[in-house]
């Protein structure tokens, strides 16, 4: 067996097997094609694990190669940030960055190629006219008027459109291929376009641009891809990546497989619809938290290994299917459990007056990082006669169920003193505005003497000690598990994707908190400096998931 038990087996994997185990081929390269009209999104890093990951596993390559033959949607700043994703996400392509926009050149040379075998032609229909001739799935397509110029005169129009002679929409190059074929893409697919755009790579060296179909086949064969994955919609298309490759001089015989794209709930994917969240502002960037982005995920404090052990749970197959987020989230949680840091902030905070504690006196204790992990060391926390706690974690009366402060009873504050309520004040409205407590001072870091038991630990903070900050929390985007199935996806936009509180408050030590790398806010959930709004006298922390998986009980 090749597998070892870290190493996921899909049905891709095992075609590798059998090509190598056969000699078909001796090595592995695959290939990372993101069009550079977007960021990445969680749908991306799938693809992203499943080349980058097979390269790794079978000691072979993948390049990171951008398909940018649509100059007019695409950015710099998009190839950029798509560098930057791929490479937090932990992989290295290999060799220099691709562009298709390298081989324009040479894609050209197998236009005229196919032009000079008869198998390419310059058609004159418009659009309409053309969308008439091609037919339907039940009908058979007819043949353009133009199908059968000679090959020279052929060979002279491409040449015209290459020079700028033609206006954009006027003509088009076309495979010559079978207008009856039961694979619509097999009809005469165009092949270029007059398009004068300004290229980000190539400038105003063209007006022509060659299309996906013909370019991305081609691109794998000169970088000797030999194994190009997609995702199904492309199904049909390799008949036509096949044909292109069969048809032109090339050595290399790379082969397409595709699987199935990643959906997954109350989000959307398409880079359309997330660009249009952008672009109407309706989040804050394509880093938003809430989005689902590669960035959106990290600025939100997700880990690179929890998001590739994500894409290894949900498995690369042909099956359509749309993941909970819930999986998602379970794989954030266990990593940080594992190996975010412990601190404690309240977000909603009451006063507590500890009577018996001398005023202005600033007591350090020192508590550990991680319950679990002493590798991960302890810090000072200041302990003093005023702090905050959680305003839902007291009550003046309570049952037995409810394990945090009740007036007249004992609590123990985390990594400090056992505290008990002795009575507390309200403003006019009846709003808690002070609980007036009393401390055992022998209960540090042990239990009561005389055996009281005291079951319940909140968190807390100093009142004079602990810092202010904003606290972001974050909801699911949509209202719908699957808004890409509502008519207007602006009509299921969950208003309440974001609850800002201003008035939080944290332990000192947050001071020096890193932007993006999250911590365990005891009791609270998994918490990050935000990268960008954040500075040493404005804390902003992100919620990048709760303790626990509140969705499903929603639902459940
Ligand atoms: P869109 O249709 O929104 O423009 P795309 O799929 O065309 O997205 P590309 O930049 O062309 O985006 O995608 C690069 C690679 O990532 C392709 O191989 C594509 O199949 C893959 N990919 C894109 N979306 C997903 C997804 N949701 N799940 C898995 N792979 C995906
Ligand atoms: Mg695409």
């Amino acid at each position: 067996m090749s597998e070892t038990e870290n190493r996921p087996s899909n049905f891709i994997r095992q075609i590798i097997d059998a090509d190598l185990a056969s000699g078909k081929h001796t090595g592995v390269h695959t290939r990372f094609p993101p069009e550079p009209n977007g960021y990445l999104h969680i749908g991306h890093a799938k693809s992203i694990c499943l080349n980058f990951g097979i390269a790794k596993d079978y000691q072979g390559q993948c390049n990171l190669r951008f398909d940018d033959t649509n100059p007019e949607k695409e950015d710099i700043n998009y190839v950029k940030s798509i560098q930057e994703d791929v490479k937090w996400l932990g992989f290295q392509w290999h060799g220099d960055i691709r562009y298709s926009s390298d081989y324009f050149d040479r894609l050209y040379g197998y236009a005229v190629e196919l032009i000079e075998k008869g198998l390419a032609y310059v058609d004159f229909l418009n659009a309409e006219q053309m969308r008439e001739y091609r037919g339907t799935l039940t009908a058979p397509g007819k043949n353009s008027p133009y199908r059968d110029t000679p090959v020279e005169e052929n060979l002279a129009l491409f040449e015209k459109m290459k020079n700028g002679e033609f206006k954009e929409g006027e003509c088009s190059l076309r495979a010559k291929i079978d207008m009856a074929s039961s694979f619509m893409c097999m009809r005469d697919p165009v092949i270029y376009r007059v398009k004068f755009a300004h290229h980000h790579q190539t400038g105003d060296k063209w007006c022509i641009y060659p299309m996906y179909d013909f370019t991305h086949c081609i691109s794998d064969a000169i970088e000797d891809i030999t194994h190009s994955l997609c995702t199904l919609e492309f199904q049909d298309n390799r008949r036509l990546y096949d044909w292109v490759i069969d048809n032109i001089s090339i050595e290399a015989q790379p082969r397409q497989y595709e699987f199935s794209r990643l959906n997954l709930e109350y989000t959307v994917m398409s880079k359309r619809k997330l660009n249009a969240l952008v672009e109407e502002k309706l989040v804050n960037g394509w880093d938003d938290p809430r989005m689902p982005t590669i960035a959106g995920f990290r600025r939100r404090g997700y880990t690179p290994a929890s998001i590739r052990e994500f894409c290894k749970r949900i498995g690369v197959t042909k099956m359509d299917n749309t993941v909970e987020m819930g999986v998602l989230e379970a794989c954030i949680r266990e990593d940080l459990n594992e190996h975010a840091p412990r601190a404690m902030a309240v977000l909603d905070p009451v006063r507590v007056v500890i009577e018996n504690f001398d005023e202005g006196k600033v007591e350090t204790l020192t508590v550990k990082n991680h319950p679990n992990d002493d590798a991960m060391g302890s810090r000072e926390v200041p302990f003093t006669r005023e702090v905050f706690i959680e305003a839902e974690d007291f009550r003046e009366e309570a049952n037995k169920k409810y394990k945090r402060l009740v007036l007249g009873k004992e609590v123990r504050l985390r990594g400090a003193y056992v505290i008990k309520a002795e009575r507390c004040e309200k403003d006019a409205e009846g709003n808690i505005t002070t609980i007036y407590c009393t401390y055992d001072p022998d209960t540090l870091g042990k239990n009561p003497a005389d055996g009281r038991k005291v079951k319940g630990v909140i968190h807390w903070v100093s009142a004079s000690e602990s810092l202010d900050a904003e606290v972001r929390l974050y909801d699911r985007l949509f209202t719908v598990p699957n808004p890409a199935a509502a008519e207007d996806f602006h009509s299921v936009i969950n208003p309440e994707s974001l609850q800002v509180i201003k008035g939080a408050k944290v332990e000192p030590s947050l001071a020096s908190a890193e932007a993006e790398k999250a911590y365990q806010f005891e009791r609270q959930g998994y918490f990050c400096l935000d990268s960008k709004d954040a500075s040493t006298d404005n804390l902003v922390f992100n919620r990048t998931v709760g303790l626990r998986d509140t969705w499903a009980k929603i639902e459940g």
